[in-house]
C-alpha cells in the first residue's frame, strides 16, 4: 500500500480558509507551482525559509510515493521597483547601476540563488522556467484575456480590468479582500492613468524609448507584467487545473489574487485547488529587511561576521532551526534559538551514526507490547508530517525515537526484546524521515563537524567498552562540551577515574 494511503494528508488551504484532506486530481501525482526569485539581488534568509518551506512539501509528497512535477521559475523580466505597474523594471534598473547587461545581471543571481539552496541542501524543482523564456505563451494568454472581454488596450500597454471580471467572478477570494472597499480605499484616478479603474494591473507595458527589456508583441514594443508569467508558465506545465500553488505570505495579494484573475479571465478555470502560503522569519521579533539593517545573507550566516550574530552557524543548523517551527508560523531568528538548534541537529545526527554500533534487535524473548509501542513513535513522526507538513511536531516525536536508540546502546537487553522486523522498519523511517524529507545530512565531510561527530562516537564507543577512563586518560574541554551536547555527561570521580552517564 502506497505510503500516502496510509498516511493521509491534511493541508491548510488558504483558499478556502479550511484544513482539508489532501486529493489530488489525478491519482498519485502531484502538479505543484511556486513562485520563485526575481533575479536582481542576494538571497536573503527570509527567501531561504521560504523555498525551504516547498522544498519539505515536494520532501514529504514525494516521500509519500507522489510522483510530483514541482514548477519553480525564475522572474527575469517584469518585476517593478514597488511592486506595482510604475517604475523601472528591477533587474534593469540593477543593470543600469552596474553597467550591465540585464541577462548578465540575471545570469549572476541566478547562479547565486542555485548555490544558496544547494548549500542549505534544497532539492531542484522538475522545471524552472523563466518569464523572459515565455513571452510567446504570455502574448497569447492576453489574447485570450482580450476577446474574454477581461482585459483592455491603452495606447500600446493592456491592463486587466478587475471591475468587469468581479460583475462574473468574485476578485479577491484568496486574500479575503471585497472589491468595493478596495476601490473605496484607492486614490482617485487622474487624467494622466491609462487605468480605468486604480485596482487594474497591467498584463501588458508599453517600453519607453531606451527601455531595455522588451519584444514585439501585437500592441507593440513592452514586457509583461509580473503576475501574468506565472499563471502563463503554470499552464503551460501543469495545466488549467493542477494541486498545489505556493508562496510566500506576502504574494497572497495582489500577486496571488492577479494570477487567479487572469487564470479564470483566460479559460475559466481557476489553476490550483489548494494554495499554501509560507510565513516569515523575524529577528528578535522584528520583521526581517535590508532597510531594518537586519537582513542578513546566508554568507554572513555561516561566518557569523554580522552585528547581530554572536558567532557563525553551520548551513545544517540553520535548516534544522528552520523546521522547527511549522511553515505558517513565523519564526524568529535569535542566537539562542539558533544555539539550541545546533544542539537539536548535532543529538539527532549522533543518534543516526549510533544505529549501526547497535546489537541486533530481537535477539531474546520478543516483547510485542514494546514492539508495537517503539513502532508507534515513528507513525507519530508520520502522522505529525502528514498533519500539514508539521516539522514542528514530528521533529519532537524524532528526538524520543532517538533517545530510545541511545538507551538501547546503553541497555542491550532493552533492544533483545524488539522485533527485528518492527524495529528495521521504524529506523528505516527515522533514517527516511531525517534524511529524505527534513534533507538533514551529516555535515561536510572531512569538515570540522563531521571530525567532532566522528570524535564523540569514537568515545562513547570506548566509553562503552571500558564503562570508565583510566587515570592518565584526559579529555580535553572540546570533548567534554561535544559529548555534552550529544547528551553524554562525564561527571569526574575520585582517584582521577570518570564515568559517564547518558540521557
Ligand atoms: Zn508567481
Amino acid at each position: 500500500m502506497s505510503l500516502y494511503k496510509q498516511y493521509p494528508l491534511s493541508v491548510q488551504n488558504n483558499l478556502t480558509k479550511q484544513k482539508e484532506q489532501f486529493e489530488p486530481l489525478s491519482e498519485g501525482k502531484v502538479g505543484m507551482y511556486v513562485c520563485g526569485p526575481t533575479v536582481y539581488s542576494d538571497v536573503h534568509l527570509g527567501n531561504v525559509r521560504t523555498f525551504s518551506s516547498f522544498d519539505i512539501v515536494y520532501r514529504y509528497l514525494t516521500y509519500l510515493g507522489y510522483k510530483v512535477r514541482y514548477v519553480r521559475n525564475i522572474t527575469d523580466v517584469g518585476h517593478l521597483v514597488g511592486d506595482a505597474d510604475e517604475g523601472e523594471d528591477k533587474i534593469a534598473k540593477k543593470a543600469r547601476l552596474d553597467q550591465l547587461e540585464p541577462m548578465e545581471v540575471v545570469q549572476k543571481y541566478t547562479n547565486g540563488f542555485h548555490d544558496v539552496m544547494q548549500l542549505f541542501n534544497l532539492l531542484p524543482p522538475s522545471i524552472e522556467p523563466t518569464a523572459t523564456g515565455h513571452i510567446i505563451e504570455q502574448i497569447e494568454f492576453i489574447q485570450k484575456i482580450i476577446s474574454n472581454g477581461y482585459a483592455y488596450e491603452v495606447d500600446g500597454s493592456v491592463y486587466f480590468d478587475v471591475k468587469k471580471y468581479n460583475e462574473d467572478q468574485p476578485y479577491g477570494e484568496l486574500s479575503g479582500r471585497n472589491v468595493e472597499d478596495m476601490m473605496s480605499n484607492t486614490r482617485e484616478l487622474t487624467g494622466q492613468d491609462q487605468k480605468k479603474n486604480q485596482l487594474d494591473f497591467a498584463l501588458w507595458k508599453k517600453a519607453q524609448s531606451g527601455h531595455l527589456m522588451k519584444w514585439s508583441s501585437p500592441w507593440g514594443e513592452g514586457f509583461p507584467g509580473w503576475h501574468l508569467e506565472c499563471s502563463a508558465m503554470s499552464t503551460k506545465y501543469l495545466g488549467l487545473d493542477f494541486d498545489i500553488h505556493g508562496g510566500g505570505m506576502d504574494l497572497k495579494f495582489p500577486h496571488h489574487e492577479a494570477e487567479i484573475a487572469q487564470n479564470k479571465g483566460c479559460s475559466g478555470h481557476g489553476g490550483a485547488k489548494y494554495w499554501i502560503h509560507g510565513n516569515m522569519l523575524t529577528v528578535n521579533g522584528r520583521k526581517m529587511a535590508k532597510s531594518e539593517g537586519n537582513g542578513f545573507t546566508p554568507e554572513e550566516l555561516l561566518t557569523g561576521n554580522h552585528k547581530l550574530l554572536d558567532r557563525g552557524y553551520s548551513a545544517m543548523t540553520v535548516r534544522f532551526f528552520m523546521l522547527m517551527s511549522h511553515y505558517a508560523s513565523t519564526l524568529d531568528f535569535s542566537n539562542e534559538a539558533l544555539q539550541a538548534a545546533e544542539k537539536g541537529y548535532k543529538r539527532l545526527m549522533a543518534s543516526v551514526n549510533l544505529i549501526e554500533k547497535l546489537p541486533a534487535a530481537g535477539s531474546g524473548n520478543v516483547d510485542q507490547t514494546k514492539s508495537a509501542e517503539f513502532k508507534g513513535i515513528i507513525e507519530k513522526v508520520l502522522t505529525d508530517l502528514s498533519d500539514d507538513f508539521n516539522t514542528a511536531k514530528a521533529i519532537a516525536s524524532l528526538f524520543e525515537v532517538s533517545s530510545r536508540i541511545n538507551s538501547f546502546y546503553q541497555n542491550p537487553s532493552d533492544l533483545a526484546v524488539i522485533d527485528k522486523a518492527i524495529f528495521d522498519e521504524t529506523i528505516k523511517h527515522f533514517r527516511g524521515v531525517i534524511s529524505d524529507v527534513l534533507g538533514l545530512r551529516n555535515e561536510v565531510v572531512g569538515g570540522q563537524d563531521a571530525e567532532v561527530l566522528g570524535g564523540v562516537m569514537d568515545v562513547l564507543i570506548e566509553l562503552r567498552k571500558q564503562a570508565k577512563f583510566s587515570k592518565n586518560y584526559a579529555l580535553s574541554d572540546k570533548i567534554r562540551d561535544d559529548l555534552k551536547e550529544v547528551g553524554v555527561q562525564i561527571k569526574d570521580e575520585k582517584g582521577g577515574e570518570m564515568s559517564y552517564s547518558i540521557d
